[in-house]
């Protein structure tokens, strides 16, 4: 069935296009069926937020029994339960001494906050000079006029340029791409080194932070630095003085195998921003983590100037606490580790085959690469041919959803790729997956007329 050809009664509603969907009838673990009755692979958790996976009976219930006794109570008239407890075991959870917990609903809302708090943190210490965030390019960030800032990705930013307030950026650190005569630990500092160089032509006085993420996700797919990118970064802000924010928006909640994406190099961050997988799909949640000592200022001078009508509400807290008491019993962690090895061994033997495929990268459940003409010079396919819109297209009538975009970082465009299941995937569903997902590439390459390997 051509999904594009799905005939519905016209809707009020409006997103990105008009492209129609089929009616989503119910979901259980990694599975949704349709109204019509047709059963799809969620193998990208939505936007990789279904962590948990879907319909899990522990979540509900708790939401269920919250609703009974309270779904909202304002944060500045009464304090509730789940907020007082989820801000408890996520500190638990945050590096160094973040432990201090400002919850929003969403990403944006998240990102917002970091640059907020940067930027108050910034005055409240005598240093009302400083207030640029340095980015990455390319990089996604959020879709309000704060995050979009701070985002890389022209396609996304270009139509509201007067209205937004762009920041600095360097090169995200794709060193996978470069074809020079250095090893990946000499390009990951020499990738880190740009932000020195950027902070001293902007002047250091003017700058308040660096946001990141630590692992890539919609703009660079899964991208994972060289090892000496971090510990590089952390002493070039330190040395200035600078704000390290990490967006783990996409890569924090155990999506790579640990509970952050930064945990993978004992990285301590000033200030994190969380969402997508802390909710899993149970509630509109996010949430902001930095130090006491980052706080204090700010409420020292009278309280952050910033807040949300529905952070922290019993409701969507209950949901944030049930995911994570589940994401433990589960064991999450673990398995994205052993799943992802899996998913991607399999990717780099799909490469193999379909040579489009290239850099394919990623850790735990979030995996990724390019989609390109030649794998050499990640010489990118013709806008014209919409690559990834094809592939989305061929595997979602397969029964596969997939996260694909075009991304336009610093004027080169490349389509890339991610795979993200839901945490609690099995090896059998692993394999159901990659099944899909190869015979979805065979397709692709024959419609396109792309070489395969024998
Ligand atoms: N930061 C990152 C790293 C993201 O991946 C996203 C969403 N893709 C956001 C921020 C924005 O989140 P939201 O769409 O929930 O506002």
């Amino acid at each position: 069935m051509n999904i594009q050809a799905t005939e519905r009664p016209a809707s009020h509603l409006f997103y990105v296009t008009r492209l129609r969907r089929p009616l989503v009838d119910r979901a259980e673990g990694i599975y949704f069926w349709t109204e019509d009755g047709r059963r799809f692979i969620d193998g990208s958790s939505g936007p990789m937020v279904s962590n948990i996976g879907h319909g899990n009976r522990h979540v509900i219930e708790a939401m269920k029994r919250q609703m009974d006794k309270v779904s909202f109570a304002y944060r500045l008239h009464f304090e509730n339960e789940p907020a007082e407890e989820l801000a408890r075991r996520l500190a638990g959870k945050m590096p160094g001494d973040l432990d201090r917990i400002f919850f929003v609903s969403g990403g944006s809302e998240a990102v917002e906050s970091a640059i907020k708090l940067a930027r108050q943190w910034a005055v409240a210490t005598s240093q009302p000079k400083r207030w640029k965030v340095i980015s990455r390019f390319p990089s996604y960030h959020g879709g309000t006029m704060g995050a979009l800032g701070v985002t890389g990705d022209l396609a996304l930013t270009e139509t509201f340029a007067p209205q937004i307030q762009p920041m600095p950026a360097i090169p995200a650190p794709t060193a996978y791409r470069d074809r020079d005569n250095l090893t990946m630990e000499q390009r990951g500092v020499r990738y880190a080194d740009m932000l020195e160089e950027k902070i001293l032509a902007e002047g250091p006085e003017s700058v308040v932070a660096f946001i990141m993420e630590p692992i890539g996700g919609a703009a660079t797919a899964a991208l994972v630095p060289p090892d000496s990118y971090f510990p590089r970064i952390r002493e070039i802000c330190d040395k200035y003085g600078i704000l390290l924010i990490h967006d783990e928006v996409m890569s924090g909640a155990a999506r790579t195998g640990r509970y952050l994406g930064g945990d993978h190099w004992n990285c301590k961050p000033d200030i994190i921003t969380l969402s997508k997988g802390i909710g899993s799909g149970y509630a509109a949640l996010g949430a902001m983590a930095a130090s006491a000592k980052l706080v204090k200022p700010v409420l020292d001078m009278g309280g952050f100037q910033h807040g949300y009508t529905y952070a922290g509400n019993p409701l969507a807290c209950s949901a944030g606490l049930a995911v994570l008491e589940e994401m433990e019993r589960l064991g999450c962690e673990a398995n994205a580790a052993a799943m992802g090895d899996l998913l991607k061994s399999a990717l780099e033997g799909l490469s193999k085959r379909f040579p489009f495929i290239a850099g394919v990268r990623g850790k735990g459940l979030l995996i990724g690469c390019d989609l390109v003409a030649d794998p050499v010079t990640f010489e990118p396919f013709p806008k014209t041919q919409a690559t990834n819109q094809r592939l989305l297209d061929i595997a979602y009538d397969k029964g596969l959803i997939l996260y694909s975009r075009r991304i336009r970082g610093d004027g080169a465009e490349l389509d890339n790729l991610i795979l993200a299941p839901p945490l609690i995937i099995s090896a059998a569903e692993i394999g159901e997956m990659v099944s899909i997902l190869g015979d979805s590439f065979e397709q692709l390459a024959h419609e396109l007329d792309l070489p395969v390997n024998g």
